[in-house]
């Protein structure tokens, strides 16, 4: 059997819910899908649960399901991933926290845990501290701000443990906490000691910054400490080319998303951000198409194309703007489906979780999947919907199914048995 090309498509927070200002429909149901019909009609459709029913996907462990690692065995904690999505690079052994900028006062006690949440300042403050923690006791210190009041902080050294608790207690008008360890290991205590001496170094350099002296001026809260919590240490994930039981040699990842870049890497692909391409509604997704069929015609096995605007516009609640960002979307896979060989490609289309425009967050629905492969037995279907996707012959797929699936398409899996 010769393999495949497999080419993905994600729409990011693609599935929905009945929308009453679009007439109970999903904004999936309105879109116009005449540039993509043929191909639709050829494909199979069907559902996919990214995790298991019931669970809320966030897009990482999305990510690792699509590619075929159950995150639910495999997970070291959003630390770890809240720090790749901030833009860091972590190798496994890495510690990482959650973290928060928040206000206390002379007897560390938790005044304001998010610090007045909008932080003007917060890349300064965040510049600031990584110019002057240095390392403790041999570990380096890293810290990325995401938003708002949050960051995530990296710890780089030997024999770092995970089993160390909190220093963020959670509510206000109580002291800072001390990092314990967890378990009896020498690495653990020494863990706690850095983490502690982080906070006190920490609250030394902001105590007297002066963006925060201007600030508390203004009668803000100061955000004068870093409060952690979630210890995760990253694992070490099987890249794709490592596998024994798949074929797949070179992969590629076509995103403008640091967690997704992030994911993809540690999963083996290569990453890369076409120019134009901005993560962002307004996002040239024709440009990434065309750097897919680049990465097709020189051979690629996987080729994967992320496209964030689809969750951006459901988390602000616009469905209009998600209808856009679909319709923008299928151009993209029609510009694909025009240049690649369908008698030698696999071609997926589906969301990576669903983000419902109502509930402006990730819910665990699960998405509308559609699979083109040569001589695969099609539905018929014209569009691609939640409602479609109910009747369709693949049925409710769960967690690393999908990835199956597209792997025996491409004659890219091994045999199970004789
Ligand atoms: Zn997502
Ligand atoms: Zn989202």
């Amino acid at each position: 059997m010769k393999e495949l090309s497999v080419i993905v498509v994600v729409a990011d927070g693609l599935g929905d819910r009945p929308v009453p200002s679009l007439g109970m429909k999903t904004p999936l149901e309105l879109v116009d899908f005449s540039s993509v019909a043929d191909v639709v009609s050829k494909s199979a459709v069907g559902l996919w649960d990214p995790i298991q029913p019931g669970i809320r996907p966030g897009s990482d462990t999305a990510h690792l399901a699509l590619f075929g690692v159950n995150p639910l065995n495999n997970y070291p904690g959003r630390g770890p991933f809240e720090a790749i999505g901030a833009g860091a690079t972590l190798k496994p052994g890495d510690l990482a926290f959650r973290g928060n900028f928040a206000t206390v006062n002379s007897d560390l006690i938790v005044v304001d845990r998010r610090a007045g949440r909008k932080i003007l300042e917060a890349k300064q403050l965040v510049e600031y501290l990584n110019g002057n923690i240095g390392e403790i006791d041999g570990v380096k210190v890293e810290i990325y701000h995401t938003t708002e009041h949050r960051v995530a902080v990296v710890f780089r050294g030997e024999d770092l443990s995970d089993a160390v608790s909190d220093t963020d207690p959670h509510t206000e008008g109580v002291r800072v906490l001390e990092a314990a360890p967890l378990a009896s290991s020498e690495s653990a205590a020494r863990t706690a000691r850095v983490v502690n001496a982080f906070t006190k170094r920490v609250h030394e350099l902001l105590r007297d910054y002066l963006v925060n002296t201007r600030k508390s001026e203004r009668d803000l809260p100061p955000a004068n400490i870093v409060l952690l919590r979630g210890a995760g240490k990253m694992v070490r994930y099987p890249k794709l080319q490592e596998r024994r039981e798949l074929k797949i040699e070179r992969s590629v990842a076509i995103s403008a998303t640091a967690l997704v870049k992030g994911v993809c890497t540690l999963l083996g692909f290569e990453a890369v951000t076409p120019e134009g391409a901005t993560g962002g509604v307004d996002s040239d997704l024709i440009a990434k198409a065309r750097v897919a069929v680049d990465y097709y015609r020189r051979g690629y096995d996987l080729i994967y194309i992320h496209v964030k605007g689809t969750d951006s516009a459901s988390h602000d609640g616009n469905p209009s703007a998600k209808i856009a960002v679909i319709e923008k979307l299928l151009k993209a896979v029609s510009y694909l489906v025009d240049r690649v060989d369908l008698e030698k490609t696999v071609i997926a289309v589906l969301g990576d979780h669903t983000t419902p425009v109502m509930v402006r967050d990730h819910t665990s629905d699960p998405v509308p999947v559609m699979i083109y492969a040569p001589g695969i037995m099609a539905d018929g279907f014209t569009k691609l919907s939640e409602r479609e996707a109910r009747r369709g012959s693949l049925g409710r797929l769960r967690n690393t199914e999908l990835f199956g699936i597209l792997m025996d398409y491409s004659s890219r899996a091994e045999k199970f048995g004789a």
